[in-house]
């Protein structure tokens, strides 16, 4: 019997267990708030941002919705992050991806002040989790850490193997799955587009994270009996033609909808994997969520250490 892991639930509890924090620095007087900056005009993008300002709204978050003219020169972009930088009643900014071309990802990620930095990608971020010493864990790979630990799957001592290397999902996964810390613990392999022999890494795995972005590449005949597996992938697959192509976006637990012409799959064949696995999350409804939760959770930690204000956070 197969567990299919409920991340809808999962981050329902997560929410439910942040209300306290909300709480704690409505009393202090603070009102946790967080920024999020949209300089394109992708559809996926704008479903991305609105449900990341419900979540706000839900919890008790402000949540303001910056938006940028995509041909706008780059500078008006810095000149908007500076201005939130420097504001005291913001602590959290998102930067939704991607930017235009013209606009340097590199100058973007260091542009966002590191206290406020609430994705984790900041170049001081990223090497305080490498150093074993996190600000902010990135959302998704915090959320996998999270699902991992409410299945009871402790990742001390065992064989992680991460599908995908990067810069979002993959490497700063690993990061977190070695690291001497609870949650933590895990030998971890992680496997990228030039991995020689992909399914001997997989079959060797205790979890298997799938993160590459190629629908349903990880298979049943990919993996040992009672293999924990997890689907981090979001692809769009045209319902009428098959066709297929990944999501550059960051999150989603919106239903596959074929009346839009399109369905979610992950990474991982759902079938054949489950067939074989002891534990699997779905696609929509698994990883997802829990990276919209543990946004909330970096922002009100974010208002936590800018303000001073104490908060427990699950
Ligand atoms: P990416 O395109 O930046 O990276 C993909 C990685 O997979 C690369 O490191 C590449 O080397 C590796 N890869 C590609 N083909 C491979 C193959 N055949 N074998 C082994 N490795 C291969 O993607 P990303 O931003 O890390 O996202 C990965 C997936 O996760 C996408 O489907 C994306 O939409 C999804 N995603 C979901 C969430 C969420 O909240 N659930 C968040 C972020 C990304």
């Amino acid at each position: 019997m197969t567990d299919v892991i409920d991340g809808d639930a999962v981050a329902a509890q997560v929410r439910e267990d942040l209300t306290g924090a909300v709480q704690t620095l409505e009393e202090a007087g603070v009102t946790p708030r967080l920024a999020t900056v949209l300089m394109n005009d992708k559809q996926a993008s704008e479903t991305y941002i609105s449900m990341k300002q419900r979540d706000c709204e839900e919890l008790g978050i402000a949540a303001e919705d910056v938006r940028i003219d995509p041909e706008a020169p780059a500078d008006e972009l810095f000149d908007t992050l500076a201005e939130l930088n420097a504001r005291e009643d913001v602590h959290g900014i998102l930067v939704q991806d991607p930017t235009p071309d013209h606009v340097s990802d590199e100058r973007v990620l260091s542009a966002v002040d590191p206290a406020k930095d609430v994705d984790g990608f900041h170049p001081e971020n990223v090497g305080k989790l490498v150093g074993g010493n996190p600000r902010f864990k990135p959302c998704t790979p915090h959320g996998v850490q999270k699902l991992l630990a409410h299945q009871g799957v402790d990742p001390d001592g065992k064989e992680v193997v991460v599908v995908g290397r990067s810069n979002i999902v993959g490497k700063p996964l690993a990061n977190l799955l070695v690291q001497k810390a609870d949650g933590g613990n895990a030998t971890v392999t992680v496997c990228h587009s030039h991995t020689d022999d992909l399914a001997a890494h997989t079959r060797r795995a205790d979890v298997v994270v799938a993160a590459c972005g190629v629908p349903e590449l990880v298979d049943g005949d990919m993996l040992s009996e009672g293999t924990v597996v997890v689907d981090v992938g979001i692809n769009r697959v045209d319902a009428d033609t098959d066709e297929q192509s990944s999501s550059s976006s960051q999150n989603s637990s919106s239903s596959g909808d074929t009346e839009k012409g399109y369905e979610l799959v992950g990474d991982v064949d759902y079938d054949s994997a489950k067939a074989k696995a002891s534990a699997i999350t779905p696609v929509p409804g698994g990883v997802g969520p829990m990276t919209r939760a543990m946004l909330l959770y970096n922002t009100l930690k974010a208002a936590s250490e800018q303000t001073g204000v104490d908060v427990t956070l699950p």
